[in-house]
């Protein structure tokens, strides 16, 4: 018997272009905050065609800055998804705001602005959007609450490259957008994100937080070496090694987008009609998907064999995850700090404890979807509930 190969969950897609590139810039005499850093932030703000960005070390980093940048602190309340990557609420917890956790729609796992509304206080400033797995927000809707009640907005574009709302991308819609190049993401830097900003002057802030502080960059020091500090800032910058990565990605990703969306409809045929699972996604005419993951959710039915499914994914040779395995809320940090109360998520719950995210990458195509759709419809027959 000849064993199929693994389908990993995710796998980046680095090629010989991306290999030349790197060892380019390592024979180069500059390897930080150089040429290539400020090439990948206007190859990326072209893309974007709105605002202007910076390249940073991360999309936490990002998120931290934009917070930071926001004026978030003690006494405020920032609105936070409780389905959502830790580093969404890490950096609100970091200015010493307190992050006020909102359920999502169980159909997109996105807030929506009625939850945002219920969870609004006097004390509310400012909100952490996430469009989950790279399903819009309704954005459109989300930024006229924001406006009326004068609540600053961060995009966390974490999973979102490509992501667009009435056609326009992701990220430019509130003050901040944050993308992340982490491994698995739509496109890669080893560890690396991207901020951007509609306000110059917000933009020109956060640039200083993410250098130390420094008041002027090595071009703009008429004496050689001197330079003031005029705001407590960080090391959250980007390497020219990730930055040419980064850029050769970025022009990638259309044929990255393209092979996710081709996968995604592929997994919508061959699990068409059934009722013990839904596919997370947006079915409103102005969302665009970046198609991160395909994730599904079980029927109340299933959910309680949902581990069972996914070890029986796992033999067939089919990687899985799941987006996110807590809400927030209970993760152990928050639940000790702020008190856990499980009827306050029951949908992101249901997506935590009783969904499968599965594998639709460019590292996949057709046949291999196929193939998990069939392991997948065989798991459940096979758990027999
Ligand atoms: C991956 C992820 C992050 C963190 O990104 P890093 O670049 O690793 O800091 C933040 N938010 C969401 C929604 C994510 O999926």
């Amino acid at each position: 018997m000849t064993t199929l190969p693994e389908i990993p969950f995710a796998r980046p897609s680095i090629s010989d272009r991306e290999r030349a590139a790197v060892l380019d810039v390592l024979s180069r005499p500059v390897l930080a905050h150089g040429p290539e850093c400020k090439g990948f932030e206007s190859d990326f703000q072209s893309w974007l065609g709105a605002g202007s960005t910076l390249a940073t070390s991360s999309c936490m980093a990002a998120l931290h800055i934009s917070c930071m940048n926001l004026g978030f602190g003690p006494g405020q309340e920032v609105l936070v998804p409780a389905l959502t990557h830790v580093a969404t609420v890490h950096a609100v917890e970091w200015t010493g705001a307190t992050p006020v956790f909102v359920d999502c729609d169980p159909a997109t796992g996105n807030v929506t602005v009625e939850g945002l509304e219920a969870a609004r206080t006097a004390k509310t400033r400012g909100v952490v959007l996430v469009h989950f797995i790279g399903i819009p927000c309704a954005l459109d809707g989300i930024l006229g609450w924001a406006d009326e009640h004068g609540i600053k907005v961060v995009e966390d574009c974490a999973l979102a490259m490509g992501t667009r709302w009435q056609g326009r991308h992701a990220g430019t819609w509130g003050d901040f957008g944050c993308f992340s190049f982490y491994p698995v993401k739509q496109i890669t830097t080893a560890e690396g994100g991207m901020l951007s900003g509609r306000d110059s002057e917000r933009m020109k802030a956060a640039g200083l937080l993410r250098a130390f502080g420094v008041d002027r960059s090595h071009s703009e020091r008429e004496f050689p070496g001197y330079y003031d500090v005029t705001a407590l800032g960080l090391n959250y910058r980007m390497s020219e090694l990730q930055a040419v990565l980064g850029r050769v990605q970025l022009s990638r990703l259309p044929e990255f987008l393209a092979a996710r969306l081709r996968n995604a409809e592929t997994w919508k045929r061959e699990l068409a009609g059934r009722d013990d699972l839904r596919i997370l996604e947006s079915l409103s005419p102005d969302a665009t998907s970046s198609w991160y993951c395909l994730v599904v959710a079980l029927s109340p039915r299933l959910r309680p064999r949902r581990n069972e499914i996914v070890l029986n994914l796992k033999s067939a040779g089919i990687g899985t995850s799941i987006y996110y395995p807590n809400p927030v809320p209970r993760m152990q940090y928050y639940r000790e700090k702020y008190g856990y109360d499980a009827g306050r998520y029951p949908n992101a719950i249901a997506v935590s404890d009783g969904s499968i995210a599965l594998p639709l990458g460019p590292h996949i195509g057709e046949p291999e979807v196929v193939r998990c759709a069939t392991a997948l419809k065989k798991a459940i027959q096979e758990v027999g509930a």
